[in-house]
C-alpha cells in the first residue's frame, strides 16, 4: 500500500547514547537494538479507518517517530513496518450506518491518514501493508497452525487459536487471568462462545458469513483475524524478533499478547520483539477520548480550523508518551506560543551556541523518550538567545537542524502573523488552569 511523503530529516554533528525504552514485558527500560547492529527494526499497529485520525493516534505515531528519528541519528538502518486493517467488523459496522460502502470508507480514511501523518511530520514506514493484501499470507500462516496443533477448527468453520500451545502466554502483558478476560471480553473478544477449548482463545480466520466479504485461502474462504495479520506482516517484512513492536496501551491485551504468542507459534524464536512498546491515553477536557463518548478530536479538524500540525506536534509533546494525559485548548495555544518563540530564536542572525543543546535533547531522549525535557532545553537555549542575543553565527542553522531532526518540528519559517501572537497570549491567560494557578 501506498505510504506518504517523508518530511526533510537534517543529519546532525556526532552522536548521543543509545536509546532505551521501557518495555511492556518486562517493566523495565531497555536497549531494544542489540548493541553493535547497524538495523533497528519497529512494527507499529497502524488504524483501521472506518474513522478520521484522533489525537490518540497521532499521539502515538508521533511518539515512534522520535524512537525512528533518534535510530537515524544513531546512523541505524531503521526497518518499519506499519499495518492498515483495511478489512474487520468496525467498517463493516460504520459503512452500514453511514449507507455507504466499506472499501471507499477505508480508502477515504486512509487517504485522510495518509495527509495527516504528512502534516504533522512523521517518517513513513517502510513496509505499509494492508489487511487485505495479507490475506494470501495469513492464510497460510493459519494452515500451518493447525497442522502443528496451534490453532482447531470451532464447529462454525472459524479457525480459533489455542493459548494453551502458545510458549508463553502472558509474558507480553503480566496479566492475570481476571484481567485478561475483562480485556478480552472489552476489546473485541469472544470469551463467551461456546465451543471454544479456552475463553481467552482469539480467532485467527473468519468463515464466510452472510453479507461480509470472504477471499480464498491455504485454510479455504474466509478472511483473516485482526492479530495474526500483525504478526504475519511484522514476520514476512522485519523477520523474527523485531526490537521493538509498539502501540497505544489499550493494545496490550489483547492485541499485543495474541500477536506475540502467534508470531512464537509459528518461529519458535522467543521473544517477538525486544521490547513492547506502548503509549498513554489522551483525554479531553478531563474525560477520557472515546467513540462512545463522541469526544475525539480529530487531526483533520485541527488543520482545516487552521492549527498549524507543528503546534499539534509539539503539544503532544509536551507530557511524557507513556503517561495517560489531556488534551487542552490551553495546551495547544501554550505550544503555539513555544512554537513562535523557538522559530523567533531560529530566525536570529546571531545566538547563543547550540551544540549544548544538541547534546542535552539527545540525552533526553535516549531516557526513555523525555520529550518534555527535550523540549525545556529548548526552551532554555531559545528564552537566552532572545533576551541575550549571543554571538553564535552557526547557532540558528544547529538549533534548527536538533528541533527539525530529532523532534520533528520545522523552525526555518517565522509565524507568518505575528500579530496572532498577541490572541494566543490572551487564550492561554484566560484558559481555566492560568486562572486557577492565579487564585
Ligand atoms: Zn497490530
Amino acid at each position: 500500500m501506498e505510504s506518504w511523503t517523508a518530511p526533510d530529516v537534517p543529519a546532525l554533528p556526532g552522536r548521543g547514547p543509545a536509546l532505551r525504552l521501557h518495555d511492556t514485558a518486562t517493566g523495565e527500560p531497555r536497549e531494544a537494538v542489540r548493541p553493535g547492529a547497524e538495523r533497528a527494526t519497529m512494527y507499529v499497529c497502524g488504524i483501521t479507518p472506518y474513522d478520521a485520525t484522533h489525537l490518540g493516534h497521532a499521539a502515538t505515531m508521533i511518539t515512534f517517530d522520535l524512537v525512528n528519528r533518534y535510530w537515524r541519528d544513531q546512523g541505524l538502518e531503521v526497518d518499519y513496518a506499519q499495518n492498515v486493517t483495511d478489512v474487520d467488523e468496525p467498517l463493516f459496522e460504520r459503512a452500514e450506518r453511514d449507507g455507504t460502502d466499506w472499501q471507499v470508507l477505508g480508502l477515504r480514511e486512509t487517504a485522510l491518514y495518509r495527509e495527516d501523518m504528512e502534516s504533522l511530520s512523521v517518517i513513513p514506514p517502510r513496509h505499509y501493508i494492508g489487511a487485505v493484501e495479507t490475506i494470501p499470507l495469513v492464510g497460510k500462516a493459519v494452515a500451518e497452525l493447525l497442522e502443528s496443533g496451534g490453532a482447531y477448527r470451532h464447529d462454525s468453520g472459524d479457525v480459533y487459536y489455542s493459548v494453551a500451545a502458545a510458549p508463553a502466554f502472558g509474558e507480553e502483558s503480566n496479566y492475570d487471568r481476571e484481567t485478561m478476560l475483562g480485556y478480552f471480553r472489552e476489546r473485541g473478544g469472544d470469551p463467551d462462545r461456546e465451543g471454544k477449548r479456552d475463553p481467552l482463545d482469539p480467532i485467527l480466520w473468519n468463515a464466510p458469513r452472510e453479507g461480509e466479504p470472504s477471499w480464498d485461502s491455504a485454510v479455504g474462504p474466509g478472511r483473516p483475524g485482526w492479530h495474526i495479520e500483525c504478526a504475519c506482516i511484522a514476520l514476512e517484512h522485519l523477520g523474527t524478533t523485531i526490537d521493538v513492536q509498539g502501540g497505544g496501551s489499550d493494545l496490550i491485551f489483547p492485541h499485543h499478547e495474541m500477536s506475540a504468542a502467534h508470531a512464537e507459534s509459528l518461529t519458535g524464536d522467543r521473544p517477538f520483539a525486544r521490547a513492547y512498546v506502548h503509549t498513554g491515553m489522551i483525554g479531553l477536557d478531563g474525560e477520557k477520548m472515546s467513540k462512545s463518548l463522541g469526544n475525539l478530536v480529530f487531526v483533520s479538524k485541527l488543520r482545516a480550523e487552521g492549527v498549524d500540525p507543528a503546534a499539534v506536534r509539539l503539544a503532544l509533546l509536551a507530557g511524557h508518551y507513556r503517561a495517560d494525559r489531556q488534551w487542552t485548548r490551553a495546551g495547544l495555544a501554550e505550544a503555539e506560543l513555544r512554537l513562535g518563540r523557538w522559530r523567533e530564536a531560529c530566525s536570529r542572525e546571531l545566538a547563543v551556541p547550540a551544540g549544548a543543546m544538541l547534546t542535552a535533547v539527545r540525552g533526553r531522549l535516549a531516557d526513555d523518550l523525555d520529550a518534555a525535557g527535550a523540549l525545556a532545553v529548548v526552551d532554555a537555549w531559545a528564552s537566552e538567545t532572545l533576551s541575550a542575543g549571543g554571538d553564535d553565527p552557526s547557532a540558528p542553522a544547529l538549533a534548527r537542524d536538533t528541533i527539525e531532526g530529532l523532534l520533528g518540528i520545522d523552525c526555518s519559517r517565522l509565524l507568518c502573523d505575528m500579530s496572532s501572537l498577541g490572541t494566543l497570549q490572551q487564550s492561554v491567560a484566560d484558559s481555566p488552569r492560568r486562572q486557577r494557578s492565579r487564585n
